[in-house]
């Protein structure tokens, strides 16, 4: 199913994909280092226009031609960050041609409405990557208020409050004219999905995978989350990782307990630190550095198998279950 999934998905995105050397043109390389506070995150947004990508902040609302001469400006979509609860962060999608507008996993109503009024723009569709309260708590309030679709897995359809459309494994959906790709990531709950932005290169993977982790197998098994992980980590490695969770420090710390000698990891921890200090959210990440810094993606690593013990036989499922099973006790 996957390379169904990817055979229809890999000719769109690697035609739109920016290729590196236009990326380090186009990209601001500052953009990690832009030190937003937090009440300053509803300003937050990243702005991806194919084949360029820019970021604004509230505080300093930058023209994208001051980065890009050239821009197509029928291609803007936009992603901010609406942190909810704790540590949760909604998604706000806005495609800028046709007005639609999306929220990923609200767990909450009261956040993602103040992000909404202060533009003035209503909510199309409630895209719910699993059943958890967590990701879903704001979607019946939020269905109410504006008449919005709840977007959920198929096998969560009793689960999922308010679902309107349901989606399985390898369905394509279309949010706004964009193509949106679902895959089916069990593992943290039995339904649990990603949704896919192939034409913006970005993945949302709920619980599944985090930036240095992933989900808590409730539901799953080791084999179902390696899996789950396979899928995503098949995706090109510039694809934009948005989780459920600002879980980075905490994971960094466990990350660096068993794989200490990775320098990738520890410079990425600190600069994931760096941003924590400074109230910035850690996410998106890449799937270029989740792999090459994730111990959930890195199993074959010798170093992680000679800190917990794993037998270099063991599996890559096992030594999954295995680093699952120390960062519960971590
Ligand atoms: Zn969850």
């Amino acid at each position: 199913m996957m390379q169904q999934l990817m055979s229809r998905a890999l000719p769109s995105t690697m035609a739109t994909l920016p290729r590196s050397g236009t990326r380090a043109i186009c990209v601001w390389p500052g953009m990690r280092q832009l030190s937003l506070r937090k009440h300053l995150l509803y300003g937050f947004m990243r702005f991806f226009s194919i084949p360029f990508k820019t970021v604004r902040g509230a505080s300093r609302s930058l023209g994208v031609s001051h980065f890009c001469s050239v821009v197509n400006m029928s291609s803007m979509f936009q992603v901010e960050l609406v942190p909810c609860l704790s540590d949760n962060y909604a998604y706000l999608l806005h495609d800028l041609n046709t007005g639609t507008v999306g929220v990923v996993d609200p767990s909450e109503a009261v956040p993602v409405i103040d992000a909404l009024s202060k533009k003035n723009r209503n909510l199309t569709y409630i895209l719910n990557t699993h059943h958890h309260h967590d990701h879903t708590g704001g979607n019946m309030e939020l269905k109410e208020r504006y008449g919005a679709k709840v977007i959920g897995s198929g096998v969560d359809i009793d689960r999922i409050p308010g679902i309107d459309i349901a989606l399985n494994d390898g369905d394509s959906w279309m949010f706004g004219g964009h193509e949106v790709l679902v895959i089916g990531t069990p593992g943290h709950t039995r339904g649990h999905i990603s949704f896919y932005f192939p034409g913006f290169g970005s993945v949302f993977t709920g619980d599944t995978l985090f930036s240095l982790s992933c989900g808590k197998l409730f539901e799953g098994t080791p084999e179902q989350m390696y899996a789950s992980l396979r899928r995503i980590s098949s995706l090109p490695d510039e694809t934009n990782i948005y989780c459920g969770h600002e879980y980075t420090l905490s994971n960094s710390k466990f990350a660096l307990s068993i794989e200490p000698g990775n320098e990738v990891l520890q410079s990425y921890s600190t600069h994931i630190a760096h941003l924590c200090s400074k109230g910035v959210p850690t996410i998106p990440t890449t799937l270029k550095m989740e792999k090459a810094c994730n111990p959930f993606l890195r199993t074959a690593s010798t170093e992680i198998r000679r800190s917990l013990n794993i037998p270099a036989t063991a599996s890559d499922e096992e030594t999954l279950g295995a680093i699952r099973r120390a960062k519960d006790e971590f």
